[in-house]
Parts: C-alpha cells; structure tokens; sequence
C-alpha cells in the first residue's frame, strides 16, 4: 500500500463518516477549553495535546479540507498528520465520554473518536498489537486466542477445580452467559463466582461454544467488519438455545456494544434483552434470589466508564453494595463522574500507553486513599488489568478486587444470616 492510497483511504473514510450528527459536532466546538480537565490522560500527563478538543482535528481537518474542494486554503490530510494522530485517538483516549459531561456545546467526543479509529483503519494504519486483537478475534474467538475447543477445555477444568456445575451448550436455557477473554485467560475466579450465583439464582442458563465472547475488540480497533462478526456470533448462540437474556460478565466496552450498538450493527433488533452482569444481580436482589452474608471490610468502587456514565446502570452496583457491604465509601468524584482506569477502549490492549496508564492511576490512587477504603471493588474486568499492572508498577499497597467476586463469596443458602433481598 502505498502512502498516497493511504492518505486517500483515510481521507475518504472520513468523509463517509461525516454523517450529520458528526458534522455538527464538528462545527459546534467553541474552542473554550472546558473539556481539558475533565481527560484523565490530559490531567495526568499535562500535555495540550491530550486536551478532548484536539481529538476533534483530525476529522475537522479532513472535513473542511475535502467537503469544499473549492476552497484552495482549506488544509488537506496528510501522511504525517495520519501518524501524530494515531498516537492521540488510540492511545489517548477510552472513549470514557468523561469529557461530553462538562462540554457547553454535547459534543461527543468518544464517537467522534470511535468513527475516526474506523478511517485509519481503512488506511491500514493503527497500533498493531490493538489490529492483531481484532484479527484473533475473528480467527480464533478471542482477542486472547481462546478458541471454542479452548474455552470449553477451560470451563470443564474450573468446574472440576471448584465443583461448581458450569453449563456448556445446553439445548434450552432463559439466559445466556458470555465471558470475556480476559477472565477466562488471567481472572478465571470471575467465570466460576458467575456460575455460583447463577446456579445460587436458581435459573436457567448456558454458555456457548458458538457464542462466548463478549469483549468485542473489532469496535475497539475500528474494524466494523469483526466488531459485526462477534455480535453475530452472541445474537445466533442466544437464539440457538432460545435465551431471553444475554448477560454480559465484567467487561465495560462489552456491555457498550451490545447494549447499545449491536442492534444497529446487524440492522435489526436484538431478540433478547441485555444485562450486565452488575445489573443481573441487583435484578436478582429484587426479586429476592440473592442472599447473601454482610461484607465488613471498607469497600469503594470504581465505576466502569461504559457501565456507569455511559452505560446506564450506575446504581444498580450502589444497590447491590447497600445493606451488604457495611462500611462503603464513595470516591470523589464517582458515579458517572468517575475517573476512567485509563486503559478502556482498547488502549489497555497498547502496549506503548503502559507509562501513561500508570500516570493516570495516580489519579485513582489518591481518590482512594482519600476515602480510607481498604479495597477498590471494580466490575470490569480490563478496568481491574489496568489497575492490576499499575499497582504492580507503582508498588501501591492498596487491595483491588471484583464485584462479582466479592458477591459470590458472601453468597448463602441461609436466609436468616443476611437477606440481601428485599
Ligand atoms: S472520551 Fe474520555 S479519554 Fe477520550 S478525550 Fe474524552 S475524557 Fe479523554
Ligand atoms: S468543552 Fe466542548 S466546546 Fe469546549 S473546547 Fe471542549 S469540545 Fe470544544
């Protein structure tokens, strides 16, 4: 490919997604500067260009550049330009929608960013270890190679460690259960506190050889030719096995996509509903099937970007911690003004943002220690990697652990210990 085609290619994925939400967008900036403090990548580097506004130039420049072929002053992209933004719409942003909070004008800038990611894809450009995550994705099932064969292996083998019945391909089942690489590679006691509070729960459900993954790398590296595949793989194991509910485990951007992108993606609706994982549970607490023992250490959680702020279910976490986790403690800011992890939207899949990623933790950090809070509870599972890698990094001593995990541990079939339920 050469470097004319990929200045052509990108320019022309630009263009095609300057549909009119974007436009406006684009024309709406006031250039007031707001939206810099709210970045955690700008707040902890310091660096102007990890202000959100900026993210916005590339397809500004794109826009005004080929939209009026006309107008001889207008800039045109170039080569050079397509290389110093690859490092600020990968590696510096989450997509975490932190910045829209606080913009006097909406802008969003999280899918202004997602829908340029796509153009430089299109110009075959983008960090490669995010590109070999999508391409895995597609090939073997998993970003992290976790193929069917492999992941039924893995299943079978935390069953028999724990002795929690964990169902594979069942024919029938209301709920469908999806995994993400992450747990299923480096966090498998999330997969089996899934199966304990299930099988707890006393419901219907399956995983699926067809259809298990539920991290979708193809949207976080801007292939929406994968990021289709790995809906239809989930949207045809539900539908095999007749399932009302997909509940998706840990995983921020997992619950984006298929919550509020995949229908558009496949064009047409999703025949079953989709939970978190945070939201399941509090479903469960309310219809009276989780029962659990009472939590004394001191407890905060960290709000997934994609779960809270742009999710939607910020309380359901704080409902399922109320009466259960008895010395909970609010961060400042928290809910869906959270400070993001700094490794979401793929950029904990970059193996160069590992620095920055550990700048940013500081902010989480210091957030914590003001709480006095023993441990920092999360339901992502990329949110805990990141957090997990700069704890490591910065020799912090501070405990971090799991939702679902805290949960499955304090499960009991004793009603007169705790009634979570209400
Ligand atoms: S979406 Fe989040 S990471 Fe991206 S520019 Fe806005 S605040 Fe920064
Ligand atoms: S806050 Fe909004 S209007 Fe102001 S600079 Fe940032 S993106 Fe532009």
């Amino acid at each position: 490919m050469t470097e004319t085609i990929n200045v052509q290619a990108a320019t022309r994925a630009f263009l095609a997604r300057t549909e009119e939400h974007l436009v406006s967008y684009l024309e709406a900036c006031v250039h007031c500067g707001l939206c810099a403090d709210a970045c955690h990548f700008h707040e902890a580097s310091g660096d102007p260009r990890h202000t959100p506004a900026y993210k916005l130039f590339p397809m500004a420049k794109a826009y005004r550049g080929q939209k009026f072929p006309y107008n001889l002053i207008a800039p045109k992209i170039t080569e050079k330009d397509l290389k110093e933004w690859e490092e600020l719409l990968f590696d510096t942003c989450t997509m975490c929608g932190r910045c829209t909070t606080v913009c006097p004008m909406g802008i969003d800038i999280a899918s202004i960013v997602g829908q340029a990611r796509q153009a430089f894809v299109a110009a075959g450009l983008g960090p490669e270890d995010l590109m070999q995550a999508a391409q895995n994705s597609k090939d073997h099932g998993s970003a992290l190679n976790v193929t069917p064969e492999r992941f039924a292996d893995r299943l079978e083998w935390l069953e028999d460690e724990n002795e929690v019945p964990i169902p594979v391909d069942k024919p029938k089942a209301d709920i469908l259960l999806t995994i993400s690489s992450i747990e299923t590679m480096k966090y498998p006691d999330s997969i089996v506190a899934m199966a304990k509070i299930l099988n707890h729960a006393g419901v219907s459900w399956t995983t699926s050889t067809k259809g298990y993954e539920a991290t979708n790398f193809g949207y976080l590296a801007g292939r929406g030719d994968i990021a289709k595949i790995m809906v239809n793989r989930i949207v045809e194991a539900a539908e095999a096995c007749g399932a009302k509910t997909v509940v998706i485990p840990e995983c921020g951007h997992a619950y984006g996509v298929l919550r509020w992108g995949a229908a558009n993606m496949i064009g047409r609706a999703l025949p079953f509903e989709v939970l978190h994982i945070s939201e399941f549970m509090a479903k469960l607490k309310r219809e009276g099937k989780l029962k659990l023992t009472p939590v004394k250490e001191s407890i905060t959680y960290h709000d997934p970007c994609q779960i809270s702020r742009r999710g939607g279910a910020t309380e359901d976490a704080r409902y399922l911690l109320d009466g259960f986790a008895e010395d909970f403690r609010e961060m400042t800011p928290t809910g869906n003004l959270n400070w993001c992890c700094g490794g979401g939207g793929g950029v904990q899949a970059i193996g160069r943002t590992a620095e920055l990623r550990h700048k940013v933790f500081k902010i989480k950090i210091d957030q914590v220690e003001k709480t006095g809070a023993s441990t920092l509870v999360s339901s992502c599972s990329n949110c805990r990697l990141t957090m997990d890698e700069s704890k490591e990094a910065l020799h912090w001593g501070g405990g971090l652990g799991s939702l679902v995990e805290l949960i499955a541990d304090h499960l009991v079939e004793n009603e007169s210990v705790v009634a979570a339920a209400e």
